[in-house]
C-alpha cells in the first residue's frame, strides 16, 4: 500500500485536507479529512440537500480488516460514508492505554482512500471537548450488567458520549457498530432508542484472523507466544455455545471453560451466559436467545470476544 501524499489547494474554505493516493503515478482518489465542526457541518449539508443518505462509521483508528468490513456494509447501505477516526481520551481510565493506542493515521488513510469513502471526521480532543466542556451521558440498561462496566466503569460513560456527540454532529441516517464489542453496541442501541436519536443502529458480524481469534487493534500489543496462545478465546467460546446448544448445564459448562482457557495462560474477567438483547443473566436456554461474553488478559493485553448460542 502506498503511502498517502497531501493534496494541498483543495477545499481550504472548508478547512479540510484532501489526500490523494497514488499508484504508479496515478492520482486515484481523494479523500476529504475534516477536522473542524464547521466544515464538517457545510460538506455534509452538500449530502443532504442532495437527499443522500448517510452512514457513519466510528472507530478510534489503527484500521484493520473488521473495521473495513464496517465500512463496505456502509456502503451498501447508505449514499454517503463517512468515518470517524477518534482515540477518544473520555472512555480510557488513567491506568489504561490510551497513550500507548496504537495510532496509524497514514495507512488508516490509505486504507479509506482505497475504499472510497466520502469523508473522514478527525477532530481533535479540543475540537470533540472544548473548554468548558461539562455535559455527560449516563448509560443505563445494557451498560449495568456486570460485564465491561464492572471491570471499566469509565467506559460506557466514555462511549456513550463520545457516540452521542457523533451523532449530533453527523446526524447519519444509518450508524455501523461492530458485534466484537457487543455490549458496546447494545448500549448504543439502547441509547440512540431511548433519547429518540433519529439513526438506524446497525450491527456487523466480528471479523476473525484465519485462526480464530477476533480482529483488534489490540492485538498488535501481543507477544508472539501471547499470539499464538490468543485463538484459544473464540475456540472456547465456541465449544462452549455448542456444548450449552446440546444441553450441557450452563454453569458446568462455563466452570469447565473457565479452567481451559486459564490454562492457556490468560486471566479471566468474565466469561458468561446472557440473554442477548438485554444481557440479563440467564439460567437456561430456556432463557434464550443467549450470547456468550468473555473478557480475559494474557500478559498485559485485555482480550474481548463473545459469540451466540
Ligand atoms: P474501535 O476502533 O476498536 O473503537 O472499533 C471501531 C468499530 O469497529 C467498533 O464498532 C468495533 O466494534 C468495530 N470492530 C472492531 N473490531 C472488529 C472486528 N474484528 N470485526 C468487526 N468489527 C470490529
Amino acid at each position: 500500500m502506498v503511502a498517502p501524499t497531501p493534496y494541498i489547494g483543495l477545499s481550504d474554505s472548508h478547512k479540510s485536507t484532501m489526500i490523494a493516493q497514488t499508484l504508479g503515478g496515478n492520482v486515484l482518489a481523494k479523500l476529504p479529512v475534516v477536522r473542524k465542526l464547521g466544515a464538517l457541518r457545510r460538506s455534509l449539508a452538500r449530502y443532504r440537500n442532495r437527499r443522500e443518505t448517510i452512514a457513519l462509521v466510528p472507530t478510534m483508528g489503527a484500521l484493520h480488516a473488521g473495521h473495513l468490513a464496517l465500512v463496505r456494509l456502509a456502503k451498501r447501505r447508505a449514499k454517503r460514508v463517512v468515518v470517524s477516526i477518534f482515540v477518544n481520551p473520555a472512555q480510557f481510565a488513567p491506568h489504561e492505554d490510551f497513550s500507548t493506542y496504537p495510532r496509524t493515521f497514514a495507512a488508516d488513510l490509505a486504507a479509506l482512500t482505497a475504499l472510497k469513502v466520502d469523508l473522514v471526521w478527525v477532530p481533535s480532543a479540543a475540537e470533540m471537548y472544548p473548554e468548558g466542556f461539562a455535559t455527560k451521558v449516563i448509560a443505563g440498561g445494557p451498560a449495568s450488567t456486570g460485564l465491561e462496566d464492572a471491570f471499566r466503569p469509565h467506559f460506557f460513560g466514555g462511549v456513550a458520549t463520545v457516540v452521542a456527540k457523533l451523532f449530533s454532529q453527523v446526524a447519519p441516517d444509518i450508524a455501523i457498530f461492530g458485534q466484537k464489542d457487543y455490549q458496546q453496541l447494545k448500549v448504543i442501541t439502547a441509547m440512540a432508542r431511548d433519547l429518540d436519536m433519529p439513526v438506524k443502529v446497525i450491527g456487523a458480524p466480528t471479523m476473525r484472523e484465519k485462526d480464530g481469534l477476533a480482529m483488534s487493534s489490540r492485538n498488535a500489543y501481543l507477544s508472539a507466544a501471547e499470539r499464538a496462545a490468543a485463538p484459544t478465546l473464540h475456540r472456547i467460546l465456541k465449544e462452549s455455545a455448542a456444548q450449552i446448544k446440546a444441553g450441557k448445564p450452563i454453569a458446568a459448562t462455563l466452570t469447565a471453560s473457565r479452567a481451559a482457557i486459564e490454562r492457556a495462560g490468560f486471566e479471566i474477567d468474565y466469561l458468561e451466559a446472557r440473554h442477548a438483547e438485554t444481557l440479563a443473566l440467564v439460567a437456561s436456554v430456556k432463557d434464550g436467545p443467549l450470547r456468550l461474553l468473555v473478557a480475559a488478559k494474557i500478559g498485559k493485553t485485555r482480550l474481548i470476544d463473545n459469540i451466540a448460542v
